[in-house]
């Protein structure tokens, strides 16, 4: 029986410090054998990864059995507790295995289970484990972003098929997708949160159109879908008819219970670490420095808050079977440490962080002027967690829900 195996098994007890030491060296190992320096590099610095890499990467996680490690046995996943998955993710998250893009395995993959019928759960889910079925995320619309019940994208019923018109926006990827997961209107004269519906498109169908919208430095995450009377069949519904909002929430809650990014955090930490013991051109290294201790312990202490936060949240999943807005603590704290400790490696490295904000290579522009690995692309992490603060409802959301339903204020 293997590591994973027995800790998979040990009910409880994946905290026993032995069977987790050597399943975090399983995992090391793991990463150390299948994540080359190009896929560290990238993952280190935010870069996103090619298609194929991200597709090959992911049959690597399904060889060894981890291409779902949150979905039952059945389908292909680990049938892990929350505690072996959560041991599992920061373990790989510090060894610098590449993030898992969401839509698949955290998103669209627990809403089939809770919500698709057996006929869909057989159609999808496969595909969606080897991402042969690639998702995105049809949310945000150009006038409906946190005010997400307000979105107009419509679909009107003809016979067996709903014929589809609108626009999404800040699709993230969705020009690596083949599949959409998309909210739309199926009734304009119910209450905003009653007449939404969720709807599995096909980005194949005639009428579908996508343009890219670039980042400011020149990287190309986002596109914006039309719809132009696109026919998706009935059985693509998933819940009732004008259902779509309860389950629009329950895919929130599974997004924010996976944005704390914590063993992100720790190994970032670690870099800046490395990086303040490192002596700089006249001999002075940033360790010494009062001050940076300061900050240092500062951030590691917030790390750690973030890691025991994280923790609350499991326990809550396993006493009660949810997280619910407690999720939106997790991902506020998560976002605001990965972001504070992003700004200390951006102002430890001072000027020699600038390559990046000079041109959109600043591979070739650091590499010119000799500096660090870490300086390549510190200013484009810097803003990389911007970014996870406005998505799945940003920072100021989360806030206005901790306040209403957590602190009950
Ligand atoms: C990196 C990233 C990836 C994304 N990926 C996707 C994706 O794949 N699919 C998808 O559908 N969408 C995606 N989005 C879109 C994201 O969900 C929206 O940007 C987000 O919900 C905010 O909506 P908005 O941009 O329209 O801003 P707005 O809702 O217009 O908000 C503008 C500002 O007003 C503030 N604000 C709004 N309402 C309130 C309020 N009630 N109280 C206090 N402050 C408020 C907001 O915090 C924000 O600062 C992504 C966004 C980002 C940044």
């Amino acid at each position: 029986m293997s590591t994973a195996q027995r800790v998979a098994s040990s009910e409880g007890s994946v905290f026993d410090a032995a069977a987790e030491q050597a399943f975090r060296e399983e995992i090391r190992s793991f990463v150390r054998e299948h994540v080359d320096d190009d896929l560290r590099a990238r993952t280190d610095h935010h870069r996103g990864l090619t298609r194929q890499q991200y597709f090959d990467w992911q049959q690597t996680l399904v060889a060894q059995g981890g291409g779902a490690i949150n979905w039952p046995r059945e389908w292909g996943g680990t049938g892990w507790s929350v505690r072996q998955q959560f041991v599992f993710e920061e373990a790989m998250a510090q060894a610098g295995a590449p993030h898992q893009i969401s839509f698949n395995a955290r998103m669209i993959g627990p809403i089939l289970l809770a919500f698709g019928t057996p006929e869909q759960k057989e159609r999808f889910l496969p595909g969606t484990l080897t991402w042969e079925k690639w998702w995105c995320q049809g949310y945000s619309e150009p006038s409906s972003g946190s005010d997400l019940a307000s979105l107009r994208t419509r679909a009107v019923r003809d016979g067996d098929h709903y014929v589809v018109n609108g626009s999404k926006i800040w699709t993230s990827h969705a020009h690596y997708a083949n599949w959409i997961f998309c909210l739309v209107r199926t009734d304009v004269d119910a209450p905003k949160h009653a007449g939404i519906s969720f709807l599995l498109i096909d980005l194949t169908t005639p009428g579908v159109s996508m343009r890219p919208v670039p980042h400011f430095y020149g990287a190309h995450v986002f596109n914006q879908v039309f719809f132009e009377d696109v026919r998706v069949p009935c059985e693509n519904l998933v819940g009732a008819e004008n259902g779509g909002w309860t389950v629009a929430k329950a895919l929130l809650e599974h997004e924010r219970l996976y944005s704390s990014r914590h063993g992100e955090a720790k190994r970032r930490l670690l870099r800046l670490r490395r990086l303040a013991e490192r002596a700089d051109a006249r001999g002075r290294r940033a360790i010494d420095d009062p001050r940076w201790q300061d900050r240092i312990a500062w951030l590691a202490m917030r790390v750690q808050a973030l890691e025991y936060l994280v923790m609350r949240g499991l326990d809550s999943l396993e006493r009660t079977g949810e997280v619910g807005p407690f999720a939106s603590t997790l991902k506020l704290k998560g976002i605001e440490t990965n972001q504070a400790v992003d700004a200390a490696v951006a102002e430890l490295l001072g000027p020699d962080a600038l390559p990046a904000d000079q041109a959109y290579d600043p591979e070739s522009a650091a590499e010119a002027m000799g500096l660090v690995p870490e300086a390549r692309y510190a200013v484009e992490a810097r803003y990389f967690f911007r970014g996870p603060g406005i998505a799945g409802g940003s920072n100021e959301i989360q806030r206005g829900i901790i306040a209403k339903r957590v602190l009950d204020l």
